[in-house]
């Protein structure tokens, strides 16, 4: 058969199991985007999700040399991944490998399924944080899924409905797709985008935020969708002006937020319900439910028809034990191009979660704490580990901080923990550091190097809306 025939046909299939659905945009008062797949019993979404990664696996072997030389390497064959569980026999792998592996076979590497070369429909460039891309080429059939179940399903989740608007306020880059993905997905949902410094025609502050505030009166929710920080500074901006924050909804991208950074965008945006959403660099969403964001929960939920991920040991591939922390691991179950089995996120998420049915009605697992922070920045001060999360949590019940700190990790295994906060104080002020010092120390339970600075001397990193958290100087170990 034409591979693209095998595509369809699994498209076809997706349809009459009920992940796909085919009658949109649906309508505004629907509890559920697809009621049909995400309130399923778990024993019916078992069996789906199963029969998906037996299918994905076989593919992945059967089109892709870079699984079937890495599997092969292994010892394992496609027949001895059987169901979910049995995804743990296949080794992590990372983007440096499929970095390398670009750079050797350009332009796509060899985890492309070179038979589907000739029907690939967009090229999406993910960005890394080292400046370098990879090239992710997909075709019409997986694209149409993204934008029809994945982000749909995502967005309903979070409460988006039609009749709204969302307001983009970060410049779209040329050749990334997040974003026109977005906007085509929301187009489906019935969902007008308002791209505000895309447009540009506002160059004026004042009468964009008053523009804004305009919207409301006709579109309802008014969505975005940011990084915790960028909502604190338009926050401020409506506040100067004199404004309330006209969102219903917003969506923050990115790490998880701790409860205090959750009470201050909810200051500042009274209204509007905060839901987290963490993507990963190839455009999989795990976004939080309304449910849990109104309970300040933090929960995720997983499409387990669509894709599936674990939580395991970065060393040894295998899961952790319930309640520790380990490395988010993907498994997409419908990216035939540029399959994605196995993918280690190096981002930590606690080995958390329950297949009991959500507060809001979806019967699919659903993760109870969020993702945490980057497995590379795991640091240890004698001999205990940590991640910038665990300081970040402390700093927020500091007194007049900006909540904006810099870590300073220059030994694999430090004697203190090199640690820049930023407050709003006047400095010097010896009894206020002795306090913070204080603070730090009693909870962290290790000696603290603390540097006090002024508000706004931690910088973001270039072209971003997220600080230099972290000043890695260790070396390669
Ligand atoms: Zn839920």
């Amino acid at each position: 058969m034409n591979p693209i025939n095998h595509l369809r046909d699994y498209i076809e299939q997706l349809k009459k199991e009920g992940s796909i659905r085919t009658d949109l945009p649906p309508r505004k008062e629907e509890r559920f985007y697809n009621p049909a797949i995400e309130t399923l019993p778990r024993d019916k979404i078992e069996a789906i999700r199963d029969s998906h990664i037996c299918y994905m696996v076989k593919w992945a072997y059967e089109k892709s040399e870079f699984y079937r030389r890495l599997w092969d390497e292994k010892g394992i064959k496609p027949s001895d991944i059987n169901c979910y569980e049995d995804l743990e026999k296949l080794p992590i792998w990372r983007r440096d490998s499929i970095l390398k592996d670009q750079k050797d076979n350009p332009p796509y590497g060899t985890r492309v399924a070179n038979d589907l070369l000739p029907y690939i429909n967009k090229l999406h460039k993910s960005v890394e944080s080292s400046g370098t891309r990879v090239l992710l080429p997909w075709t019409l059939e997986e694209w149409s899924i993204f934008l029809q179940e994945v982000w749909g399903r995502a967005f309903w989740i979070c409460g988006w409905r039609p009749g709204g608007v969302y307001i983009v306020h970060v410049p779209l880059e040329k050749g990334d797709t997040s974003d026109s993905l977005t906007m085509l997905s929301l187009k489906r949902l019935g969902i007008l985008t308002y791209a505000e410094d895309y447009v540009g025609f506002m160059r004026n502050r004042e009468d964009a935020i008053n523009f804004t505030s305009l919207l409301k009166t006709n579109f309802k929710p008014v969505c975005t969708l940011l990084s915790p920080n960028f909502f604190l500074k338009l926050g401020h901006q409506f506040e100067r002006i004199g404004v309330d924050s006209p969102f219903d909804i917003v969506n923050v991208k990115g790490k998880a937020i701790t409860p205090k950074m959750r009470q201050e965008i909810a200051a500042l945006h009274k209204k509007a319900m905060l839901n987290y959403v963490y993507e990963t660099t190839e455009l999989i969403l795990f976004p939080e439910c309304s449910w849990s964001a109104e309970r300040g929960l933090s929960q995720i939920h997983e499409p387990e028809d669509l894709y599936v991920s674990e939580s395991a040991d970065p060393e040894t591939g295998k899961k952790v034990c319930q309640g520790k922390r380990g490395e988010l691991v993907v498994t997409s179950l419908f990216h035939h191009t540029m399959p994605l089995i196995r993918f280690g996120t190096e981002d930590v998420i606690p080995n958390k979660w329950t297949t009991e049915p959500c507060g809001c009605g979806i019967t699919h697992k659903r993760w109870l704490a969020p993702v945490i922070g980057s497995v590379k920045n795991i640091f240890k001060v004698r001999g205990k580990e940590f991640l910038p999360w665990d300081v970040e949590l402390i700093i927020a019940d500091i007194p007049s901080t900006t909540m904006v700190y810099q870590l300073i990790l220059d030994d694999w295994d430090m004697d203190t923990l090199k640690l820049k906060v930023e407050t709003f104080r006047d400095l010097p002020n010896q009894d206020y550091e002795r306090e913070v010092k204080k603070i730090l120390e009693e909870k962290l339970g290790v000696p603290v190097d603390l540097e006090l600075v002024p508000s706004r001397t931690i910088p973001v990193y270039p072209g971003s809306f997220k600080f230099e958290n972290v000043v890695d100087v260790r070396g390669r170990r």
